[in-house]
C-alpha cells in the first residue's frame, strides 16, 4: 500500500501556483478533497440523438450537416446555423457570437451539438449551444457521461476534470490510497460499491449510468461516497473523545448536604428535568477522566442554575471553574446571578473591554485567590492563567467559533489535567443532527420548563400599523409591564445597528413622553451597558431600545412585551431567541413581529412558524428545512461540519447506518479506522476538533 498523501496536488499537470490557490479556495487542498468533489450534474454526450427523436425541452446531443447559416439583424443580431441529418432539422441560434463563427459554418460542414431543444416558430431550436466542428462523422463520442461540477471561481470545468482524470489515472496505478476499510460484507449486505470503484463511478459515469439517481443521490455510488464521508467525521470525534478521556481531570467530591443547602437557598423547586441534568453532571464531575457535556435546553428552561450546581462543585473541592458567555451583556448578568450563589467565593470579571489596570488585576487574581471566573471569550486568549481550573462552562455554545473552543482545549492542556466540560445551548438541535455533530460529547436534555409558564403570544404585525402598535405599547407599560424593542438590520456593522437603534429611541420618546425608555446596543460602553441593563431589571426603564445584543440569555422576568422590528430580516433561531426574553415571569406575555412587505417565501414561513409554535424543537427542524445546519450551528464562517456530501435532514438512514458501523469498526478494527481518518484532509480534521 502506497503511504497516504504522497500525491500532491502540485504534482498534477497543470497545477501551477495560481490553479494552486484557486483550488484552495474552493477548499480543495489534496488529491483526497478532489476525490470528493461531487459534480452537481451530469450531461450526456457519450450518444447522439436522432432529430426525428427530439422532442421540446430535452437537453441532448445532435449532430448534422449545415445546411445554411446567417444573420438575423435587428436590435440584437442572432446567428442562426441550420443543421440536418437528414431526418430532421434544428436551428442552432447564437445572441452573442463572433462573426468568425459564421464564417466557419460553411453549407455542408459537420457539426455536433449539445443543448435543450426548444419548439421555435419554424421547427426546432437549440439556443446558444455548446459545439464543435467535426473532420468526420465518426470522431469518437464521450466514453463517460460529463460531469458538471459546482460553480468554481475562476477553474473552469475542464480543468477540473483534467485534474481529476488525472487522479483517477494515479489510483488506478496504485498512487494513491483509497483502500476500503468497510468490510466487504457490510458493503454487500448494503448494495455498496467499494470505494475505488464509487469514486470511478461519480467522477466518469459509464454512459449506462442513471443520471436520474445521481441527480437525487441515491446512486449506490454516491451513497458509499457519502458513507465515508459521515464514518471518518463519527470516528474523527470519536477518537477526539477517546484522546480526552485518557488525559487526566480532578475527581470532585460531590456532598449531598452541599447540594441541599444549594437547592434550599433557591426562591424556587428545581424541575425533575433540572434535578436529572446536575445528577447527570455530578456523576462526571466526580470521575477522573474530563467530563465533556452538552446542555441542550429551550430558552427560559433554566440552565444557570444548573451550571451553578457544576460550579458549587467545583469551588467547594478548592478548585477554580470559569464560566464564558458570548456577550458582554450575557456575562455581567451572569456575574450578577452567581454572585448571589456564591457570596463567599471571589468572584473575577474579564471582557475584553477592562481598562489595562482592571484587567492587569483580573488577570493576578486568576492566578492566584480567584475561585469563580465569569467573562467573555477573552477568558481563553494566552495571557490567561489560572491556578487549578477543574471546570468550563460555555453559555450558549452555537455563538462560539471553532478557533475559541480549540484555543480552551489547548488550555486545558498545558496543565496536567484537562478541566471538565460543560457546554450548554438554547439551539434545541434535533437528535440526529446532535448525535452526529457532538459525537465527541454526551448529552443532557432539559426537556421541561419550569411551571406556570404561560405560552408567549406571537403576532404579526405589518410595519405600517406602527401606530396601533404604539398605543398598546403605552397602556402596557402605564400598567406597570416592560417591554423590549430590537432593531434589526441587515447590515452586520455594530456601528450601523448603533445608529438604527438610537434612532429609533428618539422616535420611541417622542411618542411616549411619560415612559422612561432606555437603549442598549453593542458599541455601549461595558459600564453603559450595565447601568442601562440595571435599570431595566429594577424597573427603572420600562421600555429597553436594543439592538440583537439581547439575544442570548438576558433574563429580566417582568418584561413581558417585546417588539422585533423588520423581523423578516432574521433567521428562525434568532427570532425564537429574542422571544424567550420574554415569558419568564407569571404574567401573559407577547412577541410582536414586525413586518416590512413583501415578504418572501421563507420570511413567510418563517413568521408563521413563530406565530404557530412556541417549541423550540419544532422551530429547529423547520430552521433545519430552510436553512440547513452549517447555518444553524453558525459553522458557516467557521468551517465546523462543513459536510460535502451528506445532508442531516435526507440522510437520516445512511447516518444511522454509519452510526453502527463506526461503533462495530472501533471495536473490531481500530487501526483501519486510524487510517481512514489520517487518509482525508488534514485540515478538516483540525477542524472537527471541537
Ligand atoms: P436559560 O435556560 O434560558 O438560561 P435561565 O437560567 O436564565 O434560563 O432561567 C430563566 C428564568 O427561570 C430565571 O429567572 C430563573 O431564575 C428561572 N428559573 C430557573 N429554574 C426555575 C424553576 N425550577 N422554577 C422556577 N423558575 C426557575
Ligand atoms: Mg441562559
Amino acid at each position: 500500500m502506497t503511504v497516504s498523501g504522497s500525491i500532491e496536488l502540485s504534482d498534477l499537470k497543470g497545477v501551477g501556483p495560481s490553479t494552486l490557490e484557486k483550488l484552495e479556495k474552493l477548499g480543495l487542498n489534496s488529491v483526497y478533497d478532489l476525490l470528493f468533489h461531487m459534480p452537481l450534474r451530469y450531461e450526456d454526450k457519450t450518444r447522439i440523438t436522432e432529430m426525428a427523436e427530439l422532442r421540446p425541452l430535452q437537453t441532448v446531443q445532435i449532430q448534422g450537416e449545415v445546411v445554411k447559416a446567417y444573420i438575423i439583424q435587428g436590435r440584437k443580431p442572432i446567428l442562426v446555423c441550420e443543421i440536418s441529418d437528414g431526418l430532421g432539422l434544428v436551428s442552432l441560434k447564437f445572441f452573442n457570437f463572433f462573426y468568425s463563427q459564421r464564417i466557419k459554418m460553411k453549407a455542408g460542414s459537420l457539426i455536433r451539438a449539445y443543448g435543450e431543444v426548444r419548439a421555435g416558430s419554424r421547427g426546432l431550436d437549440m439556443l446558444h449551444p455548446e459545439y464543435q466542428h467535426l473532420q468526420s462523422a465518426s470522431e469518437p463520442l464521450a466514453e463517460y457521461l460529463t460531469p458538471v461540477y459546482p460553480k468554481s471561481d475562476g477553474l473552469s470545468q475542464k480543468l477540473l476534470r483534467k485534474l481529476i482524470a488525472q487522479v483517477l489515472e494515479r489510483l488506478a496505478a496504485g498512487q494513491v490510497d483509497v483502500t476500503d476499510h468497510v468490510p466487504e460484507s457490510h458493503l454487500q449486505a448494503h448494495e455498496l460499491p467499494t470505494l475505488n470503484e464509487a469514486i470511478q463511478a461519480i467522477h466518469q459515469p459509464d454512459s449506462g449510468t442513471s443520471t436520474e439517481l445521481m441527480l437525487n443521490w441515491s446512486h449506490p455510488a454516491q451513497h458509499r461516497m457519502m458513507l465515508e464521508e459521515i464514518l471518518v467525521h463519527l470516528l474523527n470525534l470519536k477518537k477526539l473523545k477517546a484522546d480526552i478521556q485518557s488525559a487526566g481531570a480532578t475527581a470532585l467530591k460531590i456532598i449531598e448536604q452541599q447540594q441541599q443547602a444549594f437547592d434550599a437557598q433557591l426562591s424556587f423547586t428545581l424541575t425533575g428535568a433540572q434535578d436529572r441534568v446536575i445528577a447527570e453532571i455530578h456523576h462526571d464531575l466526580q470521575l477522573d477522566k474530563p467530563m465533556q457535556r452538552l446542555l441542550q435546553g429551550d430558552v427560559g428552561s433554566g440552565k444557570t442554575v444548573v451550571a451553578a450546581a457544576a460550579i458549587m462543585a467545583a469551588l467547594n473541592n478548592g478548585h477554580q471553574a470559569a464560566l464564558m458567555a458570548p456577550t458582554e451583556i450575557l456575562a455581567e448578568q451572569h456575574l450578577k446571578t452567581l454572585s448571589a450563589f456564591f457570596s463567599d467565593k471571589k468572584l473575577v470579571f474579564l471582557s475584553g473591554s477592562l481598562n489595562t489596570a482592571d484587567r492587569r488585576q483580573a488577570l493576578e487574581e486568576i492566578a492566584t485567590d480567584a475561585d469563580l471566573i465569569i467573562g467573555t471569550h477573552a477568558l481563553f486568549q494566552e495571557q490567561v492563567n489560572y491556578r487549578n481550573l477543574a471546570l468550563v462552562v460555555i453559555d450558549e455554545q452555537h455563538r462560539f467559533g471553532v478557533q475559541q473552543r480549540l484555543a480552551l482545549k489547548q488550555k486545558g492542556e498545558a496543565s496536567a489535567n484537562i478541566p471538565h466540560t460543560l457546554i450548554m445551548t438554547a439551539t434545541p438541535i434535533p437528535r440526529t443532527l446532535a448525535q452526529t455533530v457532538y459525537a465527541n460529547l454526551d448529552v443532557s436534555v432539559i426537556d421541561e420548563l419550569p411551571p406556570n409558564r404561560k405560552q408567549i403570544n406571537t403576532l404579526l404585525l405589518s410595519n405600517e400599523k406602527m401606530v396601533q402598535l404604539a398605543e398598546r405599547i403605552k397602556k402596557a407599560c402605564g400598567q406597570g409591564e416592560q417591554a423590549y424593542w430590537v432593531c434589526t438590520l441587515i447590515d452586520e456593522s455594530e456601528k450601523l445597528h448603533a445608529i438604527a437603534a438610537t434612532e429609533r429611541m428618539q422616535e420611541l420618546m417622542e411618542w411616549f413622553p411619560e415612559l422612561n425608555i432606555g437603549l442598549v446596543h453593542g458599541r455601549l460602553k461595558s459600564e453603559e451597558k450595565h447601568q442601562v441593563m440595571q435599570a431595566f431589571v429594577d424597573n427603572r426603564i420600562q421600555l429597553l431600545v436594543a439592538t440583537t445584543v439581547i439575544e442570548v440569555g438576558v433574563d429580566v422576568p417582568n418584561a413581558s412585551l417585546m417588539v422585533i422590528d423588520n423581523a423578516e430580516r432574521l433567521g428562525l433561531s434568532q427570532l425564537h431567541q429574542l422571544r424567550g426574553r420574554v415569558g419568564r415571569g407569571n404574567r401573559q406575555s407577547h412577541c410582536v413581529l414586525m413586518y416590512q412587505h413583501p415578504l418572501s417565501e421563507t420570511a413567510k414561513i418563517r413568521l408563521q412558524t413563530m406565530r404557530e409554535t412556541n417549541d423550540g424543537f419544532a422551530i429547529a427542524r423547520q430552521d433545519l428545512k430552510l436553512r440547513g445546519p452549517g447555518e444553524i450551528l453558525g459553522s458557516r464562517q467557521t468551517g465546523a461540519m462543513a459536510f460535502r456530501l451528506i445532508n442531516i435532514e435526507r440522510d437520516h438512514a445512511l447516518i444511522n447506518q454509519a452510526r453502527e458501523l463506526a461503533q462495530e469498526l472501533l471495536e473490531t478494527h481500530p487501526r483501519a479506522c486510524e487510517q481512514m481518518v489520517e487518509r482525508w484532509n488534514q485540515q478538516q480534521q483540525d477542524l472537527a476538533k471541537i
